[in-house]
């Protein structure tokens, strides 16, 4: 089967792979419909992180179940199914509590490297979740959205309390803060406030939801937020970069007893304990959680109450994807969906 393989930093190449199998009785194989390139893909393609030799790459995904294991329960073959980057049991006492991406038994689907042809889906019955039949063509971008950064923006609003009368701020205009706006005008926020520099990234956060464009970044920039909340600072913030600076930016635009919900992958981040200690925010992140709000998110898109699939800004077939990580890297593109 085809499939993207990094090499090294700014290489990234589309060869035959070894075709997706059946290793334990509780995997899927399903065919891709399509694949995504995402931004944390594009740490090590920039050499931030480190690979251990070529690498499969991708980790959000959108298909057809072509074959199932033998304790296979849930899906069925013929199934067009979406699931989360990381692959959960679904059963364990993390996952019953909405943690399925920190279940004990977790896989990430990074290690299985989804923008391919096939693909394996370990632990199918609590991982992949089947849609209503098969999607019209203009939800697929939707559907894929749901598998990542859709469910990551909406985990990261959940975690910063949005909610009715609440006023979000949002640090990170990429596919995952533009998500998390999105996410918390649905959740009932009054006020979103997006931290973003780029006229079309502003334009889609406004149509997504936000009320307010801030382009000063850092204290400054958090200072805009207090100055736009009375001098209190929003009641939730979403960070969706993982730098140092976009934590505090973040934490400080937060008010004292706010919520900052953290989904940036960190990159470097150390934070000073005593200036945390006197900020009072709560702190709630990580890998999202996506398995938790699938069902949620794909019945919305199934009834077009929302289009996050407009954070794709190229789509490109599998082959050409060493060009989609190109545009992204050089931010020509937001987000790039992979065609099969
Ligand atoms: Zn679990």
């Amino acid at each position: 089967m085809r499939g993207v393989v990094m090499y090294a930093p700014g290489d990234v190449r589309v060869e035959e792979r070894e075709d997706a199998k059946i290793v334990e009785p509780t995997d899927a194989v399903i065919r891709v419909t399509a694949a995504c390139i995402c931004g944390s893909d594009l740490w090590p393609y920039r050499g931030i992180e480190k690979l251990n030799g070529p690498t499969p790459m991708g980790h959000e995904y959108i298909g057809v179940v072509d074959e199932v294991g033998d304790e296979v329960q849930n899906v069925k073959v013929g199934d067009y199914v979406v699931g989360s980057f990381v692959a959960s049991d679904n059963t364990c006492e993390i996952c019953l509590a909405g943690y399925q991406s920190r279940c004990i038994h977790n896989v990430m689907m990074g290690s299985v490297g989804t923008q391919a042809e096939h693909a394996r889906i370990p632990l199918a019955d609590g991982t992949l979740v089947p849609t209503p039949g098969e999607p019209d063509k203009d939800l697929v971008p939707s559907l894929l959205a749901a598998s990542d950064v859709l469910g990551t923006g909406w985990f990261a609003a959940v975690a910063a309390e949005a909610g009715p009368g609440k006023t979000i701020a949002v640090v990170g205009d990429g596919a995952v803060g533009l998500s998390a706006v999105l996410a918390a005008k649905q959740l009932g926020a009054e006020r979103i406030i997006v931290f973003s520099r780029h006229p079309e990234r502003q334009a889609l956060a406004r149509e997504f939801g936000a009320t307010d464009v801030i382009e000063e970044r850092g204290d400054v920039g958090a200072a805009k937020v207090k100055e736009l909340t009375g001098g209190y600072g929003a009641h939730g913030v979403v960070e969706a970069v993982g730098t140092e600076e976009s934590m505090w930016q973040a934490i400080r635009s937060a008010r004292a007893g706010g919520y900052v919900g953290y989904v940036g992958v960190t990159h470097g981040v150390q934070l000073d304990g005593l200036k945390l200690f006197f900020t009072g925010v709560h702190l709630h992140g990580g890998p999202a959680p996506v398995r938790r709000f699938l069902p949620e998110l794909i019945q919305l898109i199934w009834d077009r109450a929302i289009d996050p699939g407009k954070v794709f800004d190229l789509t490109l077939p599998l082959d050409e994807a060493a060009e989609g990580y190109k545009a992204m890297d050089e931010r020509r593109a937001t987000k790039v969906l992979l065609t099969l």
